[in-house]
């Protein structure tokens, strides 16, 4: 079982701030910004590289839902605002939980090319 499947499960706490039949959406432990939220679906993809067709949906719902959530925290405003998504896939993509996740980052400005 993963870290995130404890969280959708409740048997480990975490900052919720949205939830759906498809997804949860809680703070990151660790923020890399003032404003990191973790997107994941409910049902394990081990990573997006491993998704196939059946899990079209699921991949679409969970960047709409970024989306919203964006919206909710007040990060659209695209003067004053934005925001970044980001999926790590492997070793160089920098992913250390094998349940496929969304990760929103926003609240100051992030360089490009990232590190
Ligand atoms: P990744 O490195 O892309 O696999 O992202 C995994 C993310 O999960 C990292 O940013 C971690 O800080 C975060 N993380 C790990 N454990 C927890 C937890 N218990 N609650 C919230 N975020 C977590």
């Amino acid at each position: 079982m993963t870290i995130f499947e404890k969280i959708i499960a409740r048997e480990i706490p975490a900052d919720i701030v949205h939830e759906d039949e498809v997804c949860l959406a809680f703070r990151d432990v660790q923020p890399q910004a003032p404003a990191h939220i973790l997107i994941v679906p409910k049902n394990v993809i081990p990573r997006i590289g491993e998704a196939t067709i059946d899990d079209q949906s699921i991949l679409g719902h969970l960047l709409l839902t970024a989306g919203k959530i964006a919206g909710d925290l007040g990060l659209k405003d695209t003067e004053k605002e934005g925001f970044r998504l980001v999926i790590n896939h492997g070793k160089n993509g920098g992913e250390s939980v094998p349940h496929l996740h969304v990760h929103l980052l926003a609240g100051r400005p992030l360089t490009w090319p990232p590190g």
